[in-house]
Formats: C-alpha cells, structure tokens, sequence
C-alpha cells in the first residue's frame, strides 16, 4: 500500500487513524458524562408513569364518589404526565438509552380528599422540591439541554398541579357534580385552567392546549 504524505510529512493513513481515535474519545467522554442525567431520566420516566396511573385510578375514584371536578382534575394531571413521559422517552433515546418499566407502583387509592393530599405532597411537592431541582442541576453540569428543559417544564408543570391538588381540597365541595375545563399544554404538560393565548411555561401557542373535562 503507498502512504500518501501531506505538507507535514505524516502518512495520511496515521493522521485519519489519529482522527479515528480522538473521535472515539470524545464520544467515550460524551457517554460517561451523560451517564447520570441518562439514570434521571429513566428514573423521571417510571415516576411520571406512576403517577399518572395514580392520578387515573383517583379520577375513577372521584367519579365514584361524585366529586365529578375533581376527577376532571386528575384527568387533567394525568395527560400532563402522560406529555412529560413521552418527552423523557424521546431525550432518552436521543441520548442512546432506552425506557425501563413503565409502571412499577400500584396506587393506593383512598377518599378523593385524601387522594388530592397524596397528590399534591407525596407527588408533586416531592418533584418540585427534591426530585427535578436535582435532576435540573446534574443536567445543567454535564451539558445536556433537552433534559434541562424537559426537567424544567415538569417541575414548573408539577409546581401548577400543587396550587390546583390544594385549591381542589379546600375547595372540594363546590367540585360535587360539577364539571371543570382545564387546559393541558401538549408541548410542556403545564396545566392551565384557561386557555389562554400563550401556555405560561413553555410559549406555545393556544392551540397547543388540550381540553380535559
Ligand atoms: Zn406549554
């Protein structure tokens, strides 16, 4: 085989074996970077996934029990986890991962004020104070903006869920036999309970909005 020689007088054969090389480094450091936001992810993925077959069978619960706003309620919270988990599946296989167990915890199901309390302490207090702040924090240090934004827009969307779980337990009554619009934003999960013009959290425009009732 005849090496070619470049003005340096390296075998281009060494330079591109060089290149090969620095190359695999670099994906190499790439991957154990992001290693630990990949494990967040999964983890964010299974705990959206929990939630929202808790906030489903609580809906089911609610209609039961005739606070009809209140499951319209946990329908709402369910379809924003439902738009979380499918973000988190998309970063995770752009980052060359793959989606775990989809659900691995069964709701305890109790009454619908207790349910609402669960939700709003057990659920989304802990993502909004513990969970993303940590996961946002990780993923800030190994570069990886999707999931900075994606843990961003949960944690924000989680913060809303919070406000809405608690005005719903002080406000339980008036959600008897009643039902109540809300407005998820397909693009954030951000649940709104109008449809304004712009979502809040994310920007998108009005018709990104889901109607759940
Ligand atoms: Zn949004």
């Amino acid at each position: 085989m005849k090496a070619h020689f470049n003005r340096l007088g390296i075998p281009s054969v060494l330079l591109l074996a060089g290149a090969i090389l620095a190359t695999g480094a670099a994906s190499l450091a790439s991957q154990g970077q992001s290693g630990k936001t990949l494990r967040d992810l999964q983890r964010a993925y299974v705990e959206t996934n929990n939630n929202r077959a808790a906030f489903t069978a609580y809906a089911q619960q609610a209609d039961k029990e005739g606070y009809t706003g209140a499951a319209s309620l946990f329908r709402a919270a369910a379809l924003s986890e439902e738009v979380h988990a499918k973000a988190y599946k998309r970063v995770i296989g752009a980052l060359g991962g793959k989606v775990q167990a989809g659900i691995t915890k069964q709701a305890r199901v109790r009454s619908t004020y207790r349910n609402l309390e669960a939700a709003a302490n057990l659920d989304a207090a802990y993502t909004r104070d513990i969970l993303y702040p940590k996961f946002i924090k990780q993923a800030e240090k190994e570069q990886i903006p999707d999931a900075v934004k994606e843990f961003k827009f949960a944690k924000e969307g989680d913060a809303q869920l919070f406000v809405l779980f608690h005005d719903a337990m002080v406000n339980l009554n008036s959600l008897r036999d009643s039902k109540v619009t809300y407005y998820v934003c397909t693009v954030c999960g951000y649940t709104s309970e109008t449809s304004e013009a712009e979502c809040p959290d994310c920007g998108a425009g009005a018709e990104s909005y889901r109607e759940v009732r």
